[in-house]
């Protein structure tokens, strides 16, 4: 064995490090040279903030998206409260959102949360509509808070669905 190996191991995970923060939880997306890390306080903000509310409240993911050669890098930093819906329906008015994304203007928009209380980890009709929005990249999650699932999707494909406690202890 030569010493190339190792060295060229610490070398990388420094690089690797340094394009994502050290606590974030790495998400496997199936997609070659896509990555995607969702920060550990973004994601149990969402998850405190979904118990909250017995109806529907929808959250926009904000982070960066970032190219190293052909690699896509996505890292949600800040899962943030619009609005609050019904029972079983949330919109996010423009206005919410734009308050939202003026508080951290220093992060991109890449998808949208919401929560389906009591009902399951699935996308609606309208779900599918508006994490088209967000393109093919878009991350886009959905947390049931009543049984603890959550589906974690780039666009409308869900690349995590199970406990997110499973996901908070460290990645899939
Ligand atoms: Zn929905």
């Amino acid at each position: 064995m030569t010493l190339f190996g190792p060295i060229l191991r610490v070398l990388m995970r420094s690089f690797t490090r340094r394009i994502h923060a050290p606590d974030a939880i790495g998400v496997a997306t199936g997609v070659p040279r896509c990555k995607l890390y969702i920060r550990r306080e973004a994601l149990q903000t969402y998850v405190l903030m979904a118990r909250k509310y017995r109806n529907e409240v929808g959250f926009l993911c904000l982070g960066t998206r970032a190219r190293y050669g052909r690699k896509l890098v996505l890292e949600v930093v800040h899962i943030d409260l619009v609005a609050e819906g019904s029972r079983a329906y949330v919109e996010l008015p423009a206005r919410e959102k734009a308050r939202v994304i003026a508080a951290r203007p220093e992060l991109a928009v890449l998808g949208w949360a919401h929560t389906h209380p009591g009902f399951g980890v699935f996308w609606s009709g309208t779900d599918r509509e508006n994490c088209r929005d967000f393109g093919e990249n878009g991350v886009n999650l959905v947390f049931d808070p009543l049984s603890g699932e959550l589906g974690v999707a780039l666009g409308t494909r869900f690349v995590f669905r199970g406990p997110a406690r499973q996901l908070a202890r460290g990645g899939a």
